[in-house]
């Protein structure tokens, strides 16, 4: 199963990924993840990545599904992927459709106002886990792993104003595109745990 993971920032993607990962053994692909990697890595692509991130905005369409294409080529995706943070726009959506077969669309639905909040209190590990600081009680290390929490260079109010305009004039469309596919699912992601939410992507995916 290929599944395509949407949502705007802050709607717990990242969360539900690891869990979906987990329980149906599909390959967690982000591309978020991916330009990290590169920007630590001080890599050409994560140089001309990170000036994009830094200013909420989308990294140039044509590197960003060069590098999914090529992600597609190996062969640990045969089993089935998740993609997370991909498609962000509809150009990105055609070119996928001409590489990829999907099977569903996962869309997030949250609050916008929740969103601020949550974004700008997440702190995160290099393990993929993340939490919020209102849960985190003081901690610094991550309860999963050990590892030093940190917060995302661009996890800040001005950049995240910035990523929900992106996220509002170039993803949200997506909603529409994958609908008329037919492939179009949609849970709700309100004040709710992250394991009710999972309950409701649960129930989705057992019956695919
Ligand atoms: P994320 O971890 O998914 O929130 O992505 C962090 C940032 O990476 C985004 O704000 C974009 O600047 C960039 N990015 C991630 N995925 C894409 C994509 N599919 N297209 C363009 N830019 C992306």
């Amino acid at each position: 199963m290929n599944i395509i993971l949407l949502g705007a920032p802050g709607a717990g993607k990242g969360t539900q990924a690891s869990k979906i990962a987990q329980k149906y053994n599909v390959l967690h692909i982000s591309t978020g993840d991916i330009f990290r990697a590169n920007i630590k890595g001080g890599t050409e692509i994560g140089k001309l990545a990170k000036s994009y991130i830094d200013a909420g905005k989308l990294v140039p369409d044509e590197v960003t599904c060069d590098i999914v294409e090529d992600r597609l080529q190996k062969d640990d995706v045969k089993g089935g992927y998740m993609l997370d943070g991909f498609p962000r726009n509809i150009f990105q959506a055609e070119r996928l459709d001409k590489f990829a077969q999907i099977d569903l669309c996962l869309n997030i639905e949250v609050d916008e106002k929740l969103l601020m909040d949550r974004i700008c209190g997440r702190r995160v590990c290099s393990c993929g886990q993340s939490y919020h600081v209102s849960t985190l009680g003081g901690a610094t290390a991550c309860a999963k792993c050990g590892g030093a929490l940190y917060r995302r260079a661009d996890d800040n109010p001005e950049t995240v104003k910035a990523r929900l305009d992106t996220y509002n004039s170039q993803t949200a469309p997506l909603i529409g595109y994958y609908k008329a596919q037919g492939k179009l699912k949609c849970v709700k992601s309100g004040e709710g745990s992250p394991d009710e939410v999972f309950a409701q992507i649960e129930e989705i995916l057992d019956k695919q």
